[in-house]
């Protein structure tokens, strides 16, 4: 508690010191931060162990205590482009991290653009496969401000290309994100032809060496204050090694960084260089920085949403965010500065936490699985050995016209089949999912799939599994319509706004909606958000 103070009262002392004064305050710098797994929960439960940046956010920002995503299918991709357009999946096409596409005909990744090449570090060998937002079909916030502001910069960085570069918008100066096999920032040549000497300086640094031979343990909390904030017991204190045993830094340690809290410390490294380097916040041109922090995801998905290591993950990105703050507080003041936080989308419970709690849960079994094989062998009986299916839950149109069968027709039929499996608790069809969209009254489940819906990137039939039913065998995961993947953190911090806690429902698609509103940007007519704005003017 007195650490807490302590910076708080640090924090107070240099805003009094700030170099901008408070009456020409027109925000300079728009923070856009989301925290990759950031379940709705996670700001309040963990607020009491909160010291650095977050706390000063929760003091000084509006809290939406209730937002959530509105589509079904929960995955970075999908949630990433709704913070970013203001538009559901079936607008900005982000219905997954991976996609059929069928006009394609292949699985496609979200950001892949086979155009264009990573730009390779120096000394890095090889080539790898292009990203920009091409696929994205909407504009992004940070395109809305470009395009009222030309002079408005916006560089984004993220551990994973998808959050970076979708949350950059469609024409970013450059979205950075981490490569696991070489441990540098890096970019594709979509943005721009060769790294700035700035970022070759960087690269040469090689900062991210620094955690090579430290052990990674977790920041003291006490017994109370872990019961408190709903940290199994069984979870206890721990140390871990980046990689294997290895003589020098491989890609194995790299990777291994990548999966702790040490990947957003080497993160804010960077960033500090693009403020200072690309001078963000010079002038009265608004630019964007948005910062995706990635390791929330990967520690949850190892250890759940009630273990140590994603606490101290957590704790360890509030203390980082803190002294980024102080940073940008030098640098350009932080009454100048404009901060969003919000989250991808959030993750279920550990099965063996919950019933350690006495409620249900279960992870996917062999029965699971033999029941999704039977309804198939079900529905090959009932309609004849043929190639059904391009993909999985993706039938082959050619088959079905062939054979003079309707997809509806083969669609309830697979749907009644799948039904009679225990752990599947809805199948929602095509058919369905079109006839609900120009429909005004629909099961509130189905409309987030109409939300998660598009004609030529989604399934035939969508499959939805028991609530706390967890698909892997260890760890836990996201990407289900329920309320523990919907429910994400967000807050805004809007200089001089009144810090309050606003428990009405939003959905994240509000967000961009709200700040550009907030800031006078002309927002395209055809956004799904709400201007929320009034809780925060
Ligand atoms: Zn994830």
């Amino acid at each position: 508690m007195y650490l807490r103070r302590f910076c708080f009262f640090l924090l107070m002392a240099l805003l009094a010191l700030s170099p901008a004064s408070a009456d020409e305050s027109s925000p300079r710098l728009l923070l856009l931060l989301t925290i990759d797994q950031g379940r709705g929960d996670y700001l309040e439960r963990f607020r009491p162990a909160l010291t650095g940046g977050l706390s000063w956010l929760m003091d000084q920002g509006v809290v939406f205590t209730d937002a959530h995503h509105a589509h079904a299918h929960t995955v970075t991709a999908a949630g990433h482009a709704a913070l970013s357009t203001g538009r559901h999946p079936a607008g900005s096409g982000m219905v997954g991290n991976n996609f059929y596409d069928r006009s394609e005909g292949r699985w496609v990744y979200s950001v892949e653009d086979l155009a264009f090449e990573v730009l390779m570090p120096e000394g890095a060998d090889g080539s790898s496969p292009g990203r920009s937002p091409a696929r994205l079909l909407a504009t992004g916030l940070a395109d809305w401000i470009q395009s009222d502001s030309p002079d408005s910069k916006v560089y984004s960085v993220g551990g994973k290309d998808r959050a970076s570069i979708l949350m950059g918008g469609k024409n970013a100066d450059t979205a950075y994100w981490y490569d696991f096999p070489t441990g540098h920032w890096v970019t594709s040549n979509y943005y721009t032809s060769s790294y700035p000497a700035w970022v070759q300086n960087f690269q040469r640094e090689r900062r991210v060496e620094s955690y090579f031979g430290t052990t990674w343990s977790p920041l003291p909390v006490s017994e109370t204050l872990l019961s408190r904030m709903e940290i199994d017991p069984a979870s206890g204190s721990f140390s871990r090694a980046f990689g294997r045993a290895s003589l020098y830094p491989n890609p194995r340690y790299y990777n291994a960084v990548f999966y702790s809290p040490f990947l957003e410390t080497f993160l804010f490294d960077f960033a500090k260089r693009i403020v200072t380097e690309e001078a963000l916040g010079t002038d009265d041109a608004i630019d964007v920085l948005a910062l995706s922090f990635a390791s929330v995801d990967t520690v949850g998905h190892g250890y759940g949403p009630n273990s140590r290591e994603l606490l101290d993950t957590f704790l360890r990105l509030d203390r980082a965010l803190g002294e980024f703050f102080r940073f940008l507080e030098k640098t350009i003041g932080l009454d100048r500065v404009v901060v969003s936080l919000s989250a991808d989308h959030g993750v279920a419970p550990v099965p063996e936490y919950r019933a350690s709690q006495g409620l249900s849960g279960a992870r996917r079994s062999a029965a699971d699985y033999v029941c999704v094989q039977r309804a198939g062998q079900a529905f090959e009986k009932t309609f004849g050995d043929d190639d059904w299916f391009v993909q999985p839950y993706h039938f082959n149109y050619e088959t079905l016209g062939r054979r003079n069968l309707s997809r509806a027709t083969v669609e309830s039929a697979l749907k009644a089949e799948l039904a009679r499996c225990p752990n599947i608790a809805q199948v929602w069809t095509r058919t369905e999912i079109e006839a609900a969209g120009a429909s005004s009254r629909v099961d509130p489940q189905l409309e987030l799939f109409v939300h998660s819906f598009h004609p030529e990137r989604s399934p035939d039939l969508y499959v939805v599994e028991k609530e706390f039913l967890v698909g892997t065998l260890r760890g836990t995961t996201h990407g289900s319509p329920y309320e523990y993947d919907t429910h994400v953190l967000a807050l805004v911090r809007w200089p001089g706004a009144q810090p309050r806690s606003v428990s009405e429902r939003i959905h994240t698609v509000d967000l961009p909606v709200t700040l550009a509103s907030l800031l006078g940007v002309t927002t395209p007519t055809d956004v799904d958000g709400v201007d929320r704005s009034k809780f925060i003017r």
